[in-house]
């Protein structure tokens, strides 16, 4: 069979471009060479925002496109992404009081806001959210932005793809690709061993080994734009006492710092902006890193940290493109742009260059309507308005499926159920099935997860390993202690 698209990787850009062309009645096979979401859509900050310190850099387009995605994507998947208030302290070394003002107002105007609140200065010396900082932060502003479970944000894309009928092949690495006159001839290496897929036309979503999968077409240079990877590492230490907000940290150089709550008892602190070279998978954060972020935490919170509070810590890379307007890592645009090849005798190729999260969707849609003059006809964009899996949550949102759930499946304590909502949404009913308590979900592994969602994950998610469910599917790894988490990982192999 020769597909109408392929598309080389599982990262959020590969799934949402897969998920898209599928439910427009193309033929689609996407291609992941680790697990989905192993590359960096699991090690991000974990936001869907527009992305305020941008507005400096005078990219409002971006920020608008941002925003406005931040309203639809909460709409589609209030299951993992919700509202999270930001707290910004003013410090003497940070931005002037004017300079906020003006940015937040933008911020609150720019993206046609509909159900996130807009932005307000705070009295830290009166406001709950002054409690966990240091004495000397006495007032500052609000806003509010989106957390996502990033690697559930790519499995649940993927899943709307397989729904739609695309064939998704994870732990397969694309080799060669050659040109044959009217398609691609794509070489796979998975765990059946070697063999050829056909498709009409391809789209390089590698992310940072974009350039790597570049140079697997042999021959000429197919990007044309030099591509900048910038490392961003994370770590996580218990939940900093009384900091149920979001905290921005200002830093001396003119960078920010989130502290955000994580987990229900864990603070994620990061990110870092360091420009990279060599293997992505090789990436990881430098003790310089950790220090760093520990050290800004310190001088905002009373709580003092060490290295010794890191329960975690994660690392990704940026494939950004290089705009060459700056040398500063963290100042290069993180918009996206394409590249696409096309030629006699030579099939579509389409190149994704940079991107967020946060603007996937936009990024896919953008992708078919260039790729449309190569591919079948397909239907028209379709996205903005479906739920993604689990979405679907009813009246009242979140909150109101948790109670309802609550009550339907009353002997499951609520905890468990909320934490299962937040993972599954309405699909919690295929996880659970007919279980009617605890005992009914076979073996427990420590941190919540039980024998019956290792099997949902593994015959409905493309689990394979003990990774992929204990740090990307769930993150239930981090609840467990270290012996415990090698216990789990032995059985949930066995069981995979
Ligand atoms: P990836 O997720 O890396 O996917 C590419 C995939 O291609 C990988 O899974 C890889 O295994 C696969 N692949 C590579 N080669 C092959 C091959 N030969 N065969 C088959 N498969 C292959 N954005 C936001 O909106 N909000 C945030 O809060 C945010 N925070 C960030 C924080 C950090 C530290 C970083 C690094 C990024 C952050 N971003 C954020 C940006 C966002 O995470 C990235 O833009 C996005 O995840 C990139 O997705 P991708 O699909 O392009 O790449």
């Amino acid at each position: 069979m020769t597909y109408d698209l392929a598309v080389v990787g599982g990262g959020i850009n590969g799934v949402g471009i897969a998920a898209d062309a599928a439910g427009r009645g193309l033929s689609v096979l996407l291609v992941e060479m680790g697990d989905l979401a192993s590359g960096t859509s699991s090690h991000s900050s974990k936001l869907v925002h527009g992305g305020l310190r941008y507005l400096e850099h005078y990219e409002f387009r971006l920020v608008r496109k941002a925003l406005q995605e931040r309203e639809v994507l909460f709409a589609n998947a209030p299951h993992i992404i919700w509202p999270l208030r930001f707290v910004l302290p003013q410090v003497p070394a940070g931005r002037p009081w004017l300079l906020l003002r003006a940015g937040l107002f933008l911020y609150d105007h720019l993206g046609n806001r509909r159900r996130i609140p807009g932005s307000r200065s705070v009295d830290l010396t009166r406001d709950d959210a002054g409690r966990p900082l240091r004495r000397d932060l006495t007032s500052g502003f609000a806003y509010w932005d989106c957390h996502v479970d990033d690697a559930r944000l790519v499995v649940l894309n993927a899943r709307a793809a397989a729904d739609k009928g695309a064939a998704i092949e994870t732990r397969t690495r694309v080799g060669s690709m050659v040109a044959d006159d009217a398609a691609w001839r794509i070489t796979l290496k998975g765990p059946g061993g070697t063999r050829e897929a056909r498709a009409r036309v391809l789209v390089n979503a590698a992310g940072p080994w974009v350039q790597e999968v570049a140079d697997s077409f042999g021959g000429q240079p197919h990007i044309r734009e030099p591509l900048r990877l910038v490392k961003g590492s994370h770590i996580v230490v218990p939940r900093i006492k009384g900091a149920q907000d979001a905290y921005v940290c200002q830093s001396g150089d003119g960078r920010v710092v989130f502290a955000i709550p994580y987990e229900r008892c864990f603070t994620l602190i990061g990110t870092t902006d360091i420009p990279f070279s060599g293997d992505p998978a090789d990436a990881a954060i430098g003790e310089d890193e950790e220090d760093y972020l520990l050290d800004l935490a310190n001088r905002y919170f009373a709580q003092p940290l060490t290295r010794a509070d890191i329960v975690w810590r994660y690392t990704g890379v940026r494939p950004l493109y290089d705009d060459n307007k700056s040398a500063n890592a963290s100042a290069v645009s993180r918009d996206y742009r394409f590249e696409l090849e096309v030629g006699p005798g030579r099939p579509p190729l389409l190149t994704v260059l940079g991107g967020k999260l946060t603007t996937y969707r936009r990024l896919a849609e953008a992708a078919l309507a260039r790729l449309a003059p190569h591919l079948p006809p397909m239907g028209p964009p379709w996205t903005a308005n479906a739920t993604l899996p689990g979405g679907d949550l009813g009246e009242g949102g979140l909150r109101a499926f948790v109670q309802r759930l609550c009550k339907s499946r009353p002997a499951f304590d609520a905890e468990f159920l909320d934490r299962l909502a937040r993972r599954y949404g309405s699909l919690v009913d295929e996880v659970l099935g007919d279980a009617e308590r605890d005992s009914d979900l076979g073996a427990a592994y420590g941190g919540g997860l039980t024998e019956r969602e290792v099997c949902y994950l593994m015959e409905r998610e493309w689990a394979c390993e003990p990774d992929d469910v204990l740090w990307r599917r769930t993150k239930c790894g981090l609840h467990m202690m270290a012996d415990e988490r090698r216990a789990a990982a032995e059985k949930i192999a066995k069981l995979l």
